[in-house]
């Protein structure tokens, strides 16, 4: 598969891997937003975060929990940012999240907008879709 997560993981395309476990790697994005900004991914290769399972969450969670302790002690704060398919803003298809450090003075804000008027209707509209697929 031609994943460029997967070949960083087995070794195939350099990365600035800091950490490793039998489950998920950590390395540092290449076009980092911040100082540490790091990508933690699983070692298997999932599209998207809903094709994985409890388990394999959770082993991946682990991960993000070391780092984030990590992060959390030298800067001054954190966004944790995962995207999933392409209109999410995501152009690798391999789960990664992103940890960004956040540093006072950094200049960031999030761009959520929060602009949309969203109506009960089509609130209520999703809730009766999502009740009716399996979760
Ligand atoms: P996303 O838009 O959520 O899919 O984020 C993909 C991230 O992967 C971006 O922040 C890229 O800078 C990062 N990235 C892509 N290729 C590499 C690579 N070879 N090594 C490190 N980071 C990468
Ligand atoms: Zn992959």
């Amino acid at each position: 598969m031609d994943c460029i997560f997967c070949k960083i993981m087995k070794g195939e395309a350099p990365a600035d891997i800091y950490y490793e476990d039998d489950h998920a790697i950590a390395f540092l994005d290449a076009n980092p937003a911040n100082v540490g900004h790091t990508l933690v991914i699983p070692k298997k290769h999932f599209e998207t975060i809903d094709k994985m399972n409890k388990i394999e969450l959770d082993k991946l969670s682990e991960a993000i929990l070391k780092i984030s302790k990590g992060i959390m002690t030298i800067a001054d704060g954190m966004n944790i940012i995962q995207n999933n398919k392409e209109v999410a803003g995501q152009a690798v298809p391999h789960v990664h999240f992103h940890l960004v450090p956040r540093y006072k003075g950094d200049g960031y804000s999030l761009g959520w907008k929060r602009e949309k008027k969203i109506t009960k209707k089509e609130n209520n509209e999703f809730l009766k879709k999502l009740k009716e697929v399996k979760i």
